[in-house]
C-alpha cells in the first residue's frame, strides 16, 4: 500500500527525520490558512498523489505570498495530475501539502528496501539526487551506492560512514544522517514497510539535512497489524476495479488490451497472458480468481472484466482440480445469462467433471465457445476480438 507524502511526513517526525514545517489542505483558503500560519517568506505547494514525478508535471510550486499558495493550491485541487509515473488519465488532486520552502545547496538521493538477492534491507544512496534519479540509474549507475545491513547485526554507524562518505558529507551532516538512517531503519521494521524513499534528501544552504519528499510504501500482508498505517490508506488514489477486486478476494490488475482474462491460478494466468501475446493479442488484465473459487466469485469476476470498455472477448482458462469444472460452468453460466452477455466468450475448462462442465456450456445455447485446449482458446479470442474491433 501507498501513503501520500503529507502522511509519510509525519511519520518521518515521528522517526525523528527532519523534515519542513508545513500542512495540508484541501480548499484553497485553508491552503493560505496554512501558509499563514507558517512563519516564512516563501511556500511549496505540492499536489497529493500517489505518484512522483510532480515537479515536472506542475505539482510542485514555489509561492511568494499566501494569496499566491491559494492561487497554485486553487489550480490543483480537483484536477488530476498526470506524471510519467502515472497513466495517462493521471491521479485525482484531493489535497495539497503546503511547507516553507526551503533553500536548497544539493540534492541527494536515499531509500531503504528488501533486496531479495542478499536477503537484507539495502540503502540505496547518490549525491546526484533530486527529479532524475531514473536517468543516473541508467547512464552513470557507478554515481549509486548500495550499502546491505544484516538483520541480525541491524544497523551500525559504519553503515552510516559509508553512505556519509559517498554524499561528500561533513562532520556534522554525518552525524544528521546517521539519524536520518537510523529513523529509516526503525520506521521500516516497526510498520512493516517495503521501500522508504527520500528524493530529494538535501542539505540546506545552512547545511543541514532535509527530507524534502518522502514515499513510503508497505506490505499488504502486514497491514492487519498496523491500524494506523492502514487508515492511510486512500482509495481515490487506487484503480478502482482493482479495489473491488480485493473486496471479493480475487487478484485483479488492470493491463489495457482487449482481451479479458478469467484464471484460476497466478502461474496458469500468467502463461494464458503468455498465449494470448503469442496469437497475437493483448491482455486486458490479469486475474487469477484462486483456488477456492465459487459462483458467486465467478459472476464477481465476469463482472469486473466486463466493466472495462476496451475488452472485445473474455477468455476463460480454469483448471477444475480444487473446484470442479461444473461448479466452474454453473457460475459462467449464471454470470452469461443475467449480465445479458454480448461479446464472445471463450471457455477452456480442464480437470475434474471436465465433461459434464463442457456438456453444460454446450447445452445452454448462449454462444460460448468450448475449446479443445489452451492453444486454441487464445487463437479463437484473438480472431473473435478482432472481428468485432
Ligand atoms: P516529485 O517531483 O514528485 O518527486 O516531488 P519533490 O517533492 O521531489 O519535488 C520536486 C522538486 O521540486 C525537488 O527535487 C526540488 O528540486 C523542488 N523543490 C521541492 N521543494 C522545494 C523547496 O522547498 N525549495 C526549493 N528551492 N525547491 C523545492
Ligand atoms: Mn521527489
Amino acid at each position: 500500500m501507498n501513503i501520500h507524502e503529507y502522511q509519510a511526513k509525519q511519520l518521518f517526525r515521528a522517526f525523528s527525520i527532519p523534515v519542513p514545517q508545513g500542512g495540508v489542505a484541501d480548499t484553497s483558503e485553508q491552503a493560505q490558512h496554512v501558509a499563514q500560519s507558517l512563519a516564512s517568506s516563501s511556500w511549496v505547494v505540492k499536489a497529493q498523489i500517489h505518484a512522483g514525478a510532480r515537479g515536472k508535471a506542475g505539482g510542485v510550486k514555489l509561492a511568494h505570498n499566501p494569496r499566491e499558495v491559494a492561487d497554485y493550491a486553487g489550480t490543483m485541487l480537483g484536477s488530476r495530475l498526470v506524471t510519467h509515473q502515472t497513466d495517462a488519465n493521471g491521479l485525482p488532486v484531493n489535497c495539497v501539502w503546503i511547507e516553507q520552502a526551503s533553500a536548497i545547496k544539493t540534492e541527494f538521493y536515499l531509500s531503504l528496501l528488501i533486496d531479495r538477492d542478499s536477503e537484507r534491507l539495502v540503502f540505496i544512496a547518490s549525491a546526484a539526487g533530486g527529479m532524475d534519479i531514473e536517468a543516473v540509474a541508467a547512464e552513470t549507475p557507478e554515481k549509486i551506492i548500495r550499502v546491505t545491513v544484516h538483520p541480525a547485526a541491524g544497523l551500525q554507524s559504519y553503515h552510516c560512514r559509508q553512505v556519509a562518505a559517498a554524499l561528500l558529507l561533513n562532520k556534522e551532516q554525518q552525524g544528521q544522517l546517521q539519524a536520518i538512517m537510523t529513523g529509516m531503519y526503525e520506521l521500516f521494521w516497526a510498520k512493516d514497510c517495503s521501500q522508504i524513499e527520500i528524493n530529494p534528501l538535501i542539505a540546506t544552504e545552512e547545511g543541514n539535512l532535509v527530507a524534502l519528499d518522502a514515499k513510503i510504501n508497505f506490505d499488504d500482508n502486514a497491514l492487519a497489524l498496523h491500524p494506523d498505517i492502514a487508515a492511510m490508506r486512500d482509495a481515490s488514489q487506487e484503480d478502482a476495479k482493482e479495489a473491488e477486486a480485493k473486496q471479493f478476494d480475487l487478484n485483479y490488475i488492470t493491463l489495457g488490451g482487449n482481451i479479458g482474462c478469467m484464471v484460476n491460478g497466478a502461474g496458469l494466468a500468467m502463461a494464458t497472458m503468455d498465449m494470448v501475446k503469442l496469437k497475437g493479442g493483448a491482455p486486458a488484465n490479469f486475474l487469477d480468481v484462486g483456488g477456492g473459487t465459487n459462483k458467486d466469485k465467478v459472476k464477481e469476476a465476469f463482472k469486473l472484466i466486463l466493466s472495462d470498455g476496451s475488452v472485445k472477448a473474455v477468455l476463460v482458462n480454469i483448471f477444475g482440480g480444487i473446484v470442479k469444472c461444473d461448479v466452474i460452468a454453473a457460475g459462467i453460466l449464471a454470470a452469461v445469462e443475467e449480465m445479458h452477455l454480448t461479446i464472445p466468450v471463450v471457455v477452456r475448462l480442464e480437470g475434474t467433471n471436465v465433461e459434464q462442465g463442457l456438456a453444460m456450456l454446450k447445452n445452454a445455447g448462449l454462444g460460448l465457445v468450448a475449446a479443445e485446449d489452451l492453444n486454441s482458446a487464445a487463437e479463437q479470442a484473438v480472431k473473435l476480438a478482432e472481428a468485432i474491433a
